[in-house]
């Protein structure tokens, strides 16, 4: 765990240095986009508290995707702020049923990996194993332009999901990508934007084909489930990506 840091204006990054999520804020409310892991709920309510707020001022929570290291306290911010949950339909029955994995390729390869086997203690010892099904979701399509706190627009990516989906917020410069990018590879250790890892991505070929509706994208800052923000704009980190290729 670490402390949560402001990383573009009224953004701020929670989880850990393996797994990040935000809390966006917009005029006293907020959209949680990602839930991390069971153990980081602890971690969203002290940095609510320290921005001056509290818990119900949670109005949504929007997942890029609907894997267990990005669902963990989704539910329990559904319940206890009386908060919405967005999805992309295709991944909303991943949500309704974590666990199951439609990955194309075995994590078996990367496990030798120093790397690899810290992200596995990493997100067990968070509880991956143990995150609560969403009970009740909200489906969005590509193109929307969400009704919560930083009106963020909707840019499907799948690949690394079928319903995977980056998140933009338009006036601040800042794309919320998801696992469409990471910038620190969690099985390979390997540095720079690119795609994830084939053990975690249902198709590469297709992330790798969404990185196209990314390029064009205007956005200053590039925001990962994995590793640190990115500064130097989307259209770099896209083409980085595409320089270093599929692991
Ligand atoms: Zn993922
Ligand atoms: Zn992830």
């Amino acid at each position: 765990m670490s402390d949560p840091v402001q990383v573009a204006p009224g953004v701020h990054r929670l989880g850990s240095p393996l797994l990040g999520f935000y809390l966006v804020e917009e005029d006293g409310a907020y959209t949680l986009v990602d839930a991390g892991l069971p153990a980081h709920f602890d971690q969203l309510l002290t940095l609510i508290e320290r921005l001056g707020g509290d818990l119900h001022d949670v109005e949504a929570v929007v997942l890029t995707h609907a894997h267990a290291d990005h669902l963990g306290i989704a539910e329990r911010v559904r319940t206890e702020a009386q908060a919405r949950v967005h999805v992309h339909g295709a991944d909303a029955q991943r949500a309704r049923q974590p666990g199951g994995t439609d990955h194309e390729r075995g994590l078996l390869p990367y496990l030798r990996r120093p790397a690899a086997a810290r992200f596995v203690a990493h997100v067990l010892r968070g509880g991956a194993r143990r995150v609560p099904r969403v009970e009740d979701l909200h489906t969005f399509v590509d193109g929307a332009v969400l009704d919560v706190p930083g009106r963020p627009r909707v840019i499907a990516t799948p690949g690394h999901t079928h319903g995977h989906a980056s998140l933009l917020l338009a006036g601040r410069g800042v794309l919320l990508a998801g696992d469409a990018l990471c910038s620190r590879n969690p099985l390979t250790g390997r540095a720079g934007p690119q795609v994830m890892p084939s053990a975690f991505n249902a198709s590469t070929e297709r992330a790798l084909a969404s990185l196209d509706r990314l390029a064009g994208v205007e956005a200053d800052v590039v925001l990962f489930g994995h590793g640190d923000p990115w500064t130097g704009g989307v259209a770099a980190a896209v083409e980085r990506a595409r320089e270093l290729g599929p692991s």
